[in-house]
C-alpha cells in the first residue's frame, strides 16, 4: 500500500508502529475460501481495518471484501460459499492516513489480456507515486489510492506475453519492499521484493499450496512449513507443482529487523528464527546492557512479554504480572468517540496494585513511538504504589520514519526524533530508561554485531540506514488521493 509517515493522532491505548498488511494464498484445497479466512484470521495482528478474500473456481473469480475484522466478515457459511474453488487469496489491512475505503481493500481484481487476476499486497513501494504520475499521464485511469494498482497497470501494458515476464517486466520498474500473492487462472504466484524486507513463507496442505506472511497462518490449518520464499525469488505454483525463478540482480538481503521485535507473532518462525526465541534473548541482551536492582520484571503485556521473561532469566530478578490487560477491548470500541478515548490506557490495562506496591520495577515494552502509552502506563504503576519504575524498551529508539510498509508516525513526532534518552526519562516520568543497543538486537537475533557497511537486516527506523531508495519521499510529500483533474508537478 502506498504510505506516507502518519500525522493522524495515535488513540491513547495504541501508540506502536503498525505492520500495514498481512497475505494468504492457497492453491489445491476443496475448502480453499475458508482456509484463506482461517489464515487470514491468523494474520489479523497485521492488519485490523479491512479483510478480503478472491477465490477461482475454475470458471470465474469470486470477491468478497469488507471493512473490520476476519472474523466479522468470514464469519458465516453463506459468505464462504459465495467464494468456491480449489484456490483462493486473501488480505487484511491496516489503513495509515485518511479512511480506509473498501476500494482500496484487497485483492484487488483486474482483467487482463491474459485474463483475471487478483494481486494481494504487503509493503510499501517506494516509487509507485513517480510511476504512477506517469501512468496517468499516459491515459490510466486508477481506482484506488493504493500502490498496489500501480503493479496491475505495469503488468496491464507490458508488452510481454506471459503473466509471470508481464510481473518481472512490472517489478523491475518499481522500488521498495514488498511481498506479493497474486491468483490467475492458472497459477498462484508468490514473489519477495529483493532485499526480503517483508517476509513470505511458503507451506503444503495435503497436495496443495499455500503462500503466507507468516508460519503462524499455516500452523492454523494444519499445513507444514516448506520454507521461507527467497529474496527476489518468484514462486510459481501450478496444476504442475512449485516452480522457482530468481529474475532481478542479487542483492545481500535486508530483512525488516522490527518484524522480530513487535510485527510478527511470537509463535511465528520468520528467516529460521523463532519470534519468540528472539523476543526472549532482546531481554536477556537488555539484561546485560542495563540491568538496575529492582524487585521484580514487568511487561506491558502482551508484547512485553517474551522480553521480560528473558530479562527476568538473565538478571535473576522474578517476573511479575504486574499490569494486567483486558483482551475484550477492541479498535471498534476505542477509535469512535473522544468519550471514551480520555479514558485512556485503563480501557486495555490496569496495575495490579497488590503485587506493586512498595516495589521497585522493571517495566518493559517493545517500543516508544509517540511516548503517549508510555508516560500513562508509567503514571498508572506510580499511583498503585511502586517505590520506584524503571523502563527498559527492548529496541534501539525509534527515532526515523518507516517507508517500507509500516505505519509511523513522521519522525519529528517521535519521541526519540525530538528528545535524547535523559530527556525522554524526564517526559515519560521513569527513574530511568534504557533502549536495546542496536549491536545487542544484532546478537538477539544470532549474530556476532551489526556490521555497519552491509547490515545484515533493515533497521532504518532505529538507524536512518534506509537500504531502498526513496524516490517518491525525494520529491516532496504525497497527495493521499491522486486527482485525475489536478497533477502535482
Ligand atoms: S524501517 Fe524499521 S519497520 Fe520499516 S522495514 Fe525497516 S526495520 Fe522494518
Amino acid at each position: 500500500m502506498r504510505h506516507e509517515p502518519s500525522s493522524s493522532p495515535t488513540t491513547d491505548d495504541d501508540d506502536h508502529p503498525h505492520e500495514e498488511c498481512g497475505i494468504f494464498g492457497i492453491f489445491g484445497n476443496a475448502d480453499a475460501a475458508a482456509m484463506a479466512a482461517l489464515g487470514l484470521h491468523a494474520l489479523q495482528h497485521r492488519g485490523q481495518e479491512a479483510a478480503g478474500i478472491v477465490s477461482f473456481d475454475d470458471r470465474h473469480f469470486h470477491t468478497h471484501r469488507a471493512l473490520g475484522l476476519v472474523g466479522d466478515n468470514f464469519n458465516s457459511e453463506a459468505v464462504i460459499n459465495r467464494l468456491p474453488g480449489a484456490r483462493a487469496i486473501g488480505h487484511v489491512r491496516y489503513s495509515t492516513t485518511g479512511e480506509t475505503i473498501l476500494r482500496n481493500v484487497q485483492p484487488l481484481f483486474a482483467d487482463f489480456a491474459f485474463g483475471g487476476m487478483a494481486i494481494a499486497h504487503n509493503g510499501n513501494l517506494t516509487n509507485a507515486y513517480r510511476i504512477r504520475r506517469a501512468l496517468v499521464r499516459q491515459g490510466c485511469i486508477f481506482q484506488s489510492t493504493s500502490d498496489t494498482e500501480t503493479i496491475n497497470h505495469l503488468i496491464a501494458i507490458s508488452h510481454y506475453s506471459t503473466v509471470v515476464d508481464r510481473m518481472i517486466d512490472a517489478l523491475r520498474q518499481l522500488e521498495g519492499a514488498y511481498s506479493l500473492i497474486a491468483l490467475t487462472q492458472r497459477k498462484l504466484i508468490g514473489v519477495r521484493d529483493p532485499l526480503g524486507v517483508r517476509p513470505l513463507v511458503l507451506g503444503r496442505l495435503g497436495d496443495g499450496y499455500i503462500l503466507a506472511s507468516e508460519t503462524c497462518a499455516l500452523d492454523i490449518i494444519g499445513a507444514t512449513f516448506m520454507r521461507d520464499v527467497d529474496p527476489g525469488e518468484i514462486v510459481i505454483i501450478d496444476a504442475d507443482g512449485v516452480h522457482s525463478i530468481k529474475p532481478f540482480a542479487k542483492q545481500a538481503s535486508r530483512f525488516c529487523i522490527f518484524e522480530y521485535i513487535y510485527f510478527a507473532r511470537p509463535d511465528s518462525t520468520l528467516e529460521g528464527e523463532n519470534v519468540y526465541q528472539v523476543r526472549k534473548a532482546i531481554g536477556a541482551e537488555l539484561a546485560r546492557e542495563s540491568h538496575v536492582a529492582a524487585d521484580m520484571v514487568v511487561p506491558v503485556p502482551d508484547s512485553g512479554v517474551p522480553a521480560s521473561i528473558g530479562y527476568a532469566e538473565q538478571s535473576g530478578v522474578p517476573f511479575e504480572l504486574g499490569i494486567i490487560r483486558n483482551h475484550y477491548v477492541g479498535r471498534t470500541f476505542i477509535e469512535p468517540t473522544d468519550n471514551i478515548r480520555h479514558l485512556g490506557v485503563k480501557l486495555k490495562h490496569n496495575a495490579n496494585a497488590a503485587r506493586l506496591k512498595g516495589k521497585r520495577i522493571v517495566l518493559i515494552d517493545d517500543s516508544i513511538v509517540r511516548g503517549t502509552t508510555s508516560m500513562k502506563i508509567v503514571e498508572m504503576v506510580r499511583s498503585a504504589g511502586a517505590a520506584e519504575v524503571h523502563m527498559r524498551i527492548s529496541s534501539p529508539p525509534t527515532a526515523h520514519s518507516c517507508f517500507y510498509g509500516i505505519d509511523t508516525p513522521a519522525s519529528d513526532e517521535l519521541l526519540a526524533g525530538r528528545m535524547n534518552v535523559a530527556a525522554m526519562a524526564k517526559h515519560i516520568g521513569v527513574d530511568s530508561l534504557a533502549f536495546l543497543s542496536l549491536d545487542g538486537l544484532y546478537r538477539a537475533v544470532g549474530k556476532t554485531k551489526r556490521e555497519s557497511a552491509a547490515p545484515q537486516y533493515c533497521d532504518a527506523c532505529f538507524s536512518g540506514d534506509y537500504p531502498i531508495r526513496l524516490t517518491d519521499q525525494e520529491e516532496g510529500p504525497i497527495p493521499e488521493q491522486l486527482s485525475l483533474l489536478t497533477e502535482r508537478e
